[in-house]
């Protein structure tokens, strides 16, 4: 319908979505997929009751209602009360097609003579609680794993997270989030010493200037793109600034737009930075009362930082980033001279080498230039999934953490983690688990033997996918998914059909830091249980009953709240009650009484700041945020004669991450995604046209794709969808990592470019 709808207009969705920006063309969308315009369609069948929920997609959190009848889901539409204004994408949409699809899982299976076959829950069951508790007594503790999902509720990462860490004694605990925001968590914890934005959406409404970069906002997060407009609209003035090494759909509604070779941020900011020192935009009082200066272990004072970024003077960045030295002194000026700057930025920067320091840098502009904490003034990083700030990174369902910001390898973080657990001292491990690069190496090697894959599709997501395919047939794999037709279920030993959405209760944390409570309101199909029933069955099965004895997602959200008033990341105040009325609520919030947090680090804003002064940033020692002395590094994986172009890896607004549910609703799986973008110098060296087949060939592997010969690159760069298995980016892109975060560098490795058959 949609092909024949576009043919009709005589104009394709790409071109309606350039022409028209997000808002209008996702009208258009929403008109060819039968949904009507996204502000004002009208339920087409009679629904008995509305409940306010979640949108089931990504780290934006927009709310949604929800219509049912006779125990089904049959409408959903924006909901005007949330924070979303009643906004929602073209996924948000669908998110009553996603439940009903042919792809939904039903029944357990467990492998048999190589084949998946139908089981029994009690007989998947005793085989997974059998062959990990068999594991663990030959192999000890380390020797099984669990790898989790930023989609899952908060309650079930939680619970995952005690059983494994202090049920079985094992941090081999991490997720998908490692792939996709962990160099945020390392920029915000290395420069406040807490995780988690300082701001909040409601800074979108004041902001003057945009610094959007690495991030295509307008079909990545198309919701916070249209708040963006909003303010545009109705303040002409305001500037949007995007870095971006492609000139995508968000690029091209810039005021400046800076095309930056990937991996050059370092330099970027720098460079910016050295400009605002140099015209005087710097906030003394800030800089003599409020931050620090590091340089790996050593302080560092104003002076040798100003000594630092002298290197990157415009003139000399602009050759490292391949632009010109005026876009950066432009941008400098737009940034530091408006009233009130926000930066967004997501998986452009935190998919990088340098990932870590490209953070710092983008959040030491904002410290250095007093754009921090003030309305409209802040660094915001957006996230890809619905719940990996609130499920997996507040919860500390990652290998060398713990709880609320704690450490693993803090002896009194343990401590007090145990403590607060009822578990003996010393029972939580000292050793940091495996993170997801070094999990699936260790699977490879057999030294892990046994792992629970939730609500995840590491098959297909893992940077040079192949390498680790092989560790995955050999382990002990269980997978728990809404679906069964994943790439990683093909190497499960045991599957087992999970619940999505409302067919289970929970609650999720967005990017802005709001908890937000998403119902239970039809079963799910055939025998599929939540994932919170298949984690509390596992642990009666391995003998951790006891310790998981919050069974219900009321029971579970009451214990974790309880254990956060023990931190600064304190949210006891969020109680269930509070959850079912609000449309979410920001933390720290410290007492049921408490409205929530816009801005931290604020005494009289931030429940946990303390004193007097502009600013208290309560996660450092000295009460000092940092800012770091970082350099740009050489590229880990250079071009040359034999791979001399630069591969980069992104997303389309209608698919969602490797298309296990968008690609399983007819609506959107008519909308390819499998393409590379090729600029027609690089296309015409290699006798290639748009359309052709081509095969992309990297160090590691090759993918054949469609060529689209367009200049939206620029020469010596391409550009490849991420969504697909059949076309699986992943055999190509590098699995070096971030030193700090551990995230890998999905943006940036060189390749070769052929016509297929030449
Ligand atoms: Fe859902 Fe994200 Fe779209 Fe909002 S922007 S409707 S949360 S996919």
């Amino acid at each position: 319908m949609a092909d024949e709808a576009q043919q009709n207009s005589g104009m394709t969705r790409r071109a309606v979505l350039r022409v028209l920006g997000v808002s209008t063309g996702l009208a258009y969308l929403g008109a060819l997929t039968g949904c009507g315009s996204l502000w004002e369609r009208q339920p087409v069948i009679k629904v008995d009751a509305w409940h306010k929920g979640g949108c089931r997609f990504c780290g934006t959190g927009c709310g949604v209602m929800i219509g049912t009848t006779s125990g089904k889901v049959v409408d959903v539409k924006g909901d005007e009360e949330a924070h979303n204004r009643g906004r929602l994408c073209i996924k948000g949409l669908m998110n009553k097609e996603i439940l009903y699809t042919q792809d939904r899982a039903l029944y357990p299976m467990v492998r048999k003579n190589g084949e998946l076959v139908r089981s029994s829950w009690d007989e998947a069951m005793g085989i997974v609680a059998d062959r990990f508790r068999d594991t663990i007594a030959k192999h000890g503790p380390d020797s099984v794993a669990y790898y989790g999902s930023g989609q899952l509720y908060t309650q079930e990462s939680y619970t995952a997270n005690k059983l494994f860490k202090a049920g079985i004694g094992t941090n081999n605990v991490d997720g998908n989030p490692r792939l996709c925001m962990a160099s945020a968590v390392t920029g915000y914890t290395t420069s406040f010493g807490k995780d988690e934005p300082p701001g909040c959406y409601e800074d979108i409404d004041h902001a003057e200037c945009f610094f959007l970069t690495g991030s295509n906002t307008l079909e990545c997060h198309p919701i916070i793109w249209e708040r963006i407009q909003d303010r545009k609209r109705s303040h002409p003035n305001t500037k949007i600034i995007v870095v971006d090494p492609r000139r995508t759909f968000t690029a091209r509604h810039a005021d400046l737009h800076l095309p930056i070779y990937p991996g050059t941020d370092v330099s970027l900011y720098n460079s910016m930075i050295f400009e605002f020192i140099k015209n005087g935009f710097i906030d003394q009082d800030m800089v003599e009362h409020y931050v620090g200066f590091k340089e790996g272990e050593e302080s560092r004072s104003f002076v040798d930082f100003k000594r630092h970024v002298a290197k990157y003077h415009p003139e000399q960045a602009a050759k490292t980033c391949g632009i010109s030295p005026r876009d950066i002194t432009e941008a400098a000026f737009l940034f530091a001279s408006s009233k009130a700057t926000m930066s967004l930025w997501t998986m452009g920067l935190n998919q990088q080498a340098q990932a870590t320091a490209s953070n710092r840098g983008v959040i030491a502009m904002h410290l250095l230039t007093g754009h921090f904490g003030r309305t409209g003034a802040t660094p915001f990083s957006l996230t890809g999934q619905p719940n990996a700030c609130g499920g997996v990174r507040d919860t500390g369902a990652l290998s060398h953490a713990l709880p609320n910001g704690r450490m693993v390898a803090n002896p009194a973080h343990r401590e007090e983690m145990e403590d607060l657990w009822k578990v003996p001292r010393g029972r939580i491990s000292p050793k940091p688990g495996y993170h997801t690069m070094a999990l699936f190496q260790a699977i490879g090697r057999g030294d892990v033997k046994c792992c629970l894959v939730m609500c995840t599709n590491p098959g297909q997501t893992l940077p040079n996918v192949l390498a680790y395919r092989k560790g995955m047939e050999d382990t002990f794999l269980v997978v728990a998914d809404a679906f069964q037709t994943t790439e990683t279920v093909k190497y499960a030993d045991v599957f087992l059909p999970a619940a999505m959405w409302v067919e289970k209760e929970g609650v999720k944390g967005n990017a802005e830091r709001r908890y937000h409570l998403y119902p239970k309101l039809v079963d799910p199909p055939g025998e599929a249980r939540s994932d919170l029933a298949i984690l509390v069955e596992l642990a009666e099965r391995l003998g951790h009953g006891e310790l998981i004895s919050a069974r219900t997602p009321r029971d579970v959200w009451d214990e974790w709240r309880k254990i956060s008033a023990h931190s600064a990341y304190n949210f006891e105040g969020i109680t269930y009650e509070r959850l079912q009325k609000e449309r979410g609520i920001l933390w720290p919030c410290p007492t049921e009484t408490h409205p929530g947090t816009k801005r931290r680090y604020i005494p009289g804003q931030d429940p946990m700041a303390k004193g007097t002064g502009r600013f208290d940033f309560y996660g450092k020692p000295d009460r000092r945020a940092t800012v770091w002395l970082d350099s740009q590094e050489a590229p880990l994986d250079p071009y040359t004669e034999e791979f001399p172009l630069i591969l980069n890896t992104g997303r389309i607004l209608e698919h969602w991450h490797t298309m296990t549910i968008t690609g399983s609703v007819p609506e959107l799986k008519n909308i390819h995604p499998d393409y590379l973008e090729i600029h027609p110098y690089d296309a015409h060296s290699r006798d290639i046209h748009d359309g052709d087949p081509v095969i992309v060939l990297s160090r590691r592997g090759e993918v054949e794709f469609r060529a689209r010969v367009t200049d939206v690159v620029r020469p010596g760069m391409v550009f490849a969808t991420m969504h697909s298995a059949r076309h699986l980016i992943n055999r190509a892109t590098h699995d070096v990592f971030d030193p700090f975060s551990k995230q890998p560098a999905y943006k940036r490795c060189a390749v070769s470019v052929r016509r297929k058959n030449t």
